[in-house]
């Protein structure tokens, strides 16, 4: 705090990437492939691509970086924009693209992107022509959409190589990860190590378990505010934006209690859902006499440095997706995460000097966890990789995986696509007329199949508009405080159809509220506008797309929601769960038993069947975003997979 205002230029200085400037420049230019590690915070991101730009290494094209998660590729493009010129805005030379949100021009030079992005783009050019430098960065996370990278760009250097076309420089980045493994992947490439500077941290673990993690971190905020100066800020590592903001209005909350003796509080929040502006702010230092406490996911863990943390409180926990072939079920789970998280997170502390980390979990605890996280493909539904892989012409079974998927994952993923009519069989390399059609969407194949369906059952619209909102974060929100108060004054809206249908009912009743009213509706039903309004443009890009396949009129079905709710069970007849007995169901697809989610708005009811959007499992596996379908609806649209797939109770 009260420290001089560095200069930005000042600041890249002295980043520690600044002095192997020259070193790095002539690594990249001497080499087709590079891998680079360095301590997080170290500058690559940031630093590297400009370094590249400024010695006109990409001569005549882009340089694309990915990064596994849209609020860094945001950030980073936005401060990098910064950095690179007097009133440069974002979109310029420095630009960014990540799904439905496209901020590029043609003076675009470097550009940030999802990896997610740039699987899309390879599926309009595989040879990736547009870019001459590629950089896949945070290389460690090991994402699906990373992994099937590393093989994608590969093949294009190689293709590009063989046909004397421009060159393609592929660098990966990274901040830690098994060099080894991925130089032999990319023929015995150089990797260059670049050391940062890091300070000790001293570890504290509890000494007895903690279940209530989310207690404990905010218990062992007040214990370090009470004792430490108030220049030094503290980050804390929680698992999503319910807990974080939670946490964050508890803190709030306590700090205005004046038995908390201690310096004011800035409480800043970080997570995926946030608007960009209000990301932007955490990099602000706070004012004097106030310390600043940061509650974020694992965003901060690697991709996002905040200066000035000197404690790190880590509840040990992460939210992550895991498929089981063997249930079917692709779970939204809160899980432990593994050594090398933790010794990542640790090390936010000592950045700038000497620092703290609480662990909020034993020592024994942590030797129990795994060494190192396991890559996503070896735990993720290929459902949409095997697609996307499929309209690039490969088949998943013969693609160059850095670390082959399980043979179930892909077997299972390959029947789904038969079942949605994307491939004729399951040893198909190539896609049906529909399964082309489904690639064109940036959505999972199960919802693009709805939108392909809503033509045929005239309720384009009402399938796009739910579509959008199974595409964005949760448009409800529920405030701690006022959980009551929020369902009550939502309960208009319910739909004994369930929660795709309620969903449905808010968003016609937002478009019908006049432009000036919109927000103060929005306040008052207790809906977050941005997340409304971000499912709005998601529509419109996706009405756009229908245009482009030549899909007709909107057709809508009014208030014949039958319709609508025929059309949902041809994407999502393999989320199917069948009632029991009182409250207990099993689903259809692998007979798992299921219990409907507390907030879903038919879990006080026992409809017979339901599709559901998501399962999130806790001690037991809770269904979300549920639609009360017919069994006799089931027979006639998916006729072959119940012939296989019989319910239990066979009257309708
Ligand atoms: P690495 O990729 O090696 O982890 P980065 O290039 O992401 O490192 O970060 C370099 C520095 O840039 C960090 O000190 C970080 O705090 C700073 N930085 C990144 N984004 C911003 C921002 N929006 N405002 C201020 N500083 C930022
Ligand atoms: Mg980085």
């Amino acid at each position: 705090n009260n420290k001089p205002k560095i200069s930005i230029q000042d600041q890249r200085r002295n980043l520690p990437v600044f002095d192997k400037r020259n070193k790095l420049l002539e690594l990249v230019k001497r080499h087709k492939t590079l891998i680079i590690l360095g301590e997080t915070g170290s500058g690559k991101t940031t630093q590297i691509p400009q370094y590249i730009h400024s010695a006109r290494l990409q001569e005549n094209g882009k340089i694309g970086i990915t990064q596994p998660r849209r609020v860094a590729a945001v950030s980073i493009a936005t401060r990098v924009a910064q950095e690179f010129g007097h009133g440069m805005t974002v979109g310029d030379t420095v630009g960014y693209s990540v799904r439905f949100d496209d901020c590029t021009s043609n003076k675009t030079k470097i550009k940030f992107m999802t990896d997610g992005m740039l699987l899309r783009e390879a599926m309009y050019d595989r040879l990736l022509m547009e870019y001459t430098v590629i950089i896949l960065d945070e290389a460690h996370e090991r994402t699906i959409h990373t992994d099937v990278l590393f093989g994608i760009v590969k093949k294009a250097q190689k293709t590009r190589e063989d046909r004397n076309q421009t060159p393609l420089k592929i660098i990966i980045m990274s901040a830690t990860m098994d060099v080894e493994h991925f130089s032999q992947y990319f023929n015995n490439c150089q990797a260059v190590y670049l050391e940062g500077r890091t300070y000790p941290v001293n570890i504290n673990y509890t000494i007895k378990p903690h279940d209530d993690y989310q207690t404990s971190c905010v218990a062992t905020f007040f214990k370090i505010h009470r004792e430490a100066p108030s220049n030094h800020d503290v980050l804390i590592f929680l698992t999503g934006q319910e807990e974080i903001e939670a946490c964050a209005q508890r803190i709030r909350l306590l700090a205005k209690d004046p038995d908390v003796q201690g310096p004011s509080v800035k409480c800043f929040t970080l997570y995926a859902a946030q608007p960009s502006a209000q990301q932007m702010s955490v990099f602000q230092p706070s004012p004097p006499n106030t310390r600043k406490v940061v509650i974020s996911t694992n965003i901060a863990e690697t991709s996002i440095t905040i200066p000035g943390i000197r404690y790190v409180i880590d509840s040990g926990m992460v939210k992550a997706r895991t498929f089981h072939p063997s249930t079917g079920l692709e779970l939204l789970k809160v899980q432990r995460i593994s050594h090398e998280q933790a010794w990542q997170r640790a090390g936010r502390a000592g950045r700038d000097s000497e620092g703290h980390c609480y662990r909020i979990y034993t020592r024994s605890q942590f030797e129990l966890m795994k060494k190192s996280t396991v890559p996503e493909i070896r735990r993720a539904n290929l459902l949409t990789v095997s697609l996307q892989l499929l309209a690039l012409g490969v088949h998943a079974n013969y693609f160059d995986f850095l670390d082959k998927p399980p043979k179930e994952a892909t077997v299972a993923a390959f029947e789904q696509l038969q079942l949605l009519g994307a491939v004729d069989d399951v040893n198909s390399i190539c896609l049906t007329p529909v399964g082309r059609k489904m690639a064109k969407f940036p959505l999972d194949p199960r919802f693009s199949k709805i939108i392909l369906a809503a033509e045929q059952y005239g309720c384009l619209q009402e399938a796009l508009t739910v579509v959008s909102l199974l595409s964005t974060e949760s448009i409800l929100i529920n405030p701690v405080t006022k959980q009551a108060e929020a369902q009550k004054v939502r309960q208009k809206f319910c739909s004994a159809y369930g929660d795709l249908i309620t969903l449905l009912n808010i968003y016609r009743e937002f478009e019908a509220v006049g432009q000036n009213n919109k927000r103060i509706w929005c306040h008052e039903h207790f809906i977050n506008m941005r997340n409304i309004l971000h499912a709005r443009e998601i529509r419109n890009q996706l009405e756009q797309l229908c245009k482009k396949c030549d899909m007709g009129a909107m057709s809508s079905c009014g208030g014949d929601l039958d319709r609508l709710r025929k059309c949902l069970i041809m994407g999502m007849f393999m989320n199917v769960a069948e009632l029991v007995r009182d409250h207990q169901y099993i689903t259809l697809d692998k007979k798992q038993s299921v219990q409907f989610h507390p907030s879903s708005c038919l879990h006080r009811q026992q409809p017979h069947l339901v599709l559901f959007a998501e399962v999130v499992q806790t001690n037991k596996c809770y269904l979300r975003g549920l639609t009360t379908i017919e069994a006799d609806w089931l027979r006639e649209i998916v006729p072959d997979y119940m012939k296989s797939h019989s319910l239990r109770f066979n009257s309708s």
